[in-house]
């Protein structure tokens, strides 16, 4: 019995999960520092049409600059910041960075489209879709056309009808959605019957492998032929190479993300590398041919 107790006492007290415990909690602290002393950034990643490479828009990825780590990517902080106070905070400067780049842009001549991401517990906040509404009248050169929220098909399935009704909100604003990371969840279908949705953004876990394992290409194939059925445009993360885009291209997806288009950059090599790259793929700043 004696031995019962002292493993039950173990268990109360696990070192390990305490441990963790505490870490998260000084994460958090170091973390609410690191908003005040503003060592967020934001880097853009280019999506482009797979059919003639024009470029649709730029999805923001949050970057941490720790001042002694480095450069710290959202896996190694996101974890923390999740169900705490910070969550919709640092959500509301991720959204205002972003509209203050696109901004600068559109300073220099170049309306360019970006993609945000946005958590559930963000956008079930009351404030969420005044605090966007606001926005645009703050910064009336920046159309809500350009700005899609990017919304993880993980988030859980209580939310589905909250979540539903504020993202047809945004619609109505002018925003676009992306569900992100389709497949990954469990609930790839009603999702597609139940929100309000403009483009389906395939996993690149399934991606990266489609050209050797005949598992994921089936899951990518899948998903393709379900965005289609449900008229959503599909866009492909994950792109690597020139071959995965062919095979997607020939599967029927529009859009392609990934390191074969361009890896993530910081907001000051944005308009460089769009000129790049419309320079060496000249066919996608061409004018649509009029129709007839
Ligand atoms: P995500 O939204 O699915 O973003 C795509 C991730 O895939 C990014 O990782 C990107 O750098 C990576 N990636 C893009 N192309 C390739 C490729 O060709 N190969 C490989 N191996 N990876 C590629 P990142 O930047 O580490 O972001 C991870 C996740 O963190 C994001 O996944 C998103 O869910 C979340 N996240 C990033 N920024 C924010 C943010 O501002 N707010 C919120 N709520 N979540 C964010
Ligand atoms: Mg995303
Ligand atoms: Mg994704
Ligand atoms: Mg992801």
């Amino acid at each position: 019995a004696a031995k019962d107790k002292g493993r039950n006492l173990l268990h109360v007290f696990d070192p390990e999960q305490n441990e963790h415990r505490q870490q998260r909690r000084a994460q958090l602290i170091e973390l609410s520092r690191a908003l005040e002393n503003k060592e967020f950034e934001l880097h853009f990643q280019p999506q482009v049409r797979i059919a003639d490479c024009k470029v649709i828009g730029f999805e923001a990825l949050i970057r941490w600059n720790h001042p002694h780590k480095g450069l710290l990517y959202p896996d190694a902080f996101l974890p923390s910041l999740e169900a705490s106070h910070l969550e919709v905070p640092l959500g509301q400067w991720v959204l205002e960075e972003a509209v203050f780049q696109m901004g600068l842009w559109h300073d220099a001549g170049e309306d360019l489209s970006v993609s945000i991401n946005i958590s559930a517990r963000h956008m079930m906040d009351w404030s969420f879709t005044s605090y966007l509404e606001n926005y645009l009248q703050c910064h009336p050169a920046i159309k809500p056309e350009q700005i899609t929220l990017e919304v993880l098909e993980s988030t859980s399935l209580e939310d589905i009808k909250r979540a539903s009704d504020v993202l047809a909100r945004c619609q109505e604003l002018g925003f676009r959605v992306a569900l992100d990371d389709f497949g990954t969840g469990f609930s790839s279908l009603s999702y597609l019957n139940t929100l309000p949705i403009d483009l389906v953004k395939v996993d690149k876990s399934f991606v990266i492998n489609m050209l050797n394992d005949s598992n994921d290409r089936a899951i990518v194939e899948s998903v393709i032929f379900m965005g289609q059925r449900f008229s959503h445009p599909i866009l492909a993360e994950g792109v690597e190479t020139f071959d995965h885009a062919r095979a997607l291209s020939d599967l029927g997806c529009e859009y392609m993300q990934g390191y074969g288009v361009g890896r993530p950059m910081p907001a000051g090599n944005v308009l460089e590398w769009t000129q790049q790259w419309r320079k060496s793929h000249p066919a996608s700043s061409e004018a649509a041919q009029p129709a007839g």
